[in-house]
């Protein structure tokens, strides 16, 4: 069984261990939308959840930006 890269970083993706050493994951991250792919632990937390952080934050900053034009259609 091959090692999943990182589409992001390139390097190895993390395989987790149960306290008793079984193997239970190493699929990685889906790393959207920064990436078509699977990601490591680490870009997921640096880099993927904060993007999906910003995006939500700016979906809202759009939603009131509109509201406050006055182009209500009801
Ligand atoms: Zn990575």
């Amino acid at each position: 069984m091959t090692n999943l890269k990182c589409i992001i970083c390139k390097g190895d993706i993390d395989k987790h261990y149960s306290s008793d050493g079984t193997m239970y994951w190493d699929q990685g991250h889906n790393a959207e939308p920064i990436a078509d792919g699977r990601c490591c632990d680490r870009c997921n937390e640096d880099i993927v959840v904060p993007h999906r952080m910003a995006d939500i934050f700016t979906e809202h900053k759009n939603y009131y930006k509109e509201d406050n034009d006055g182009k209500s259609t009801k």
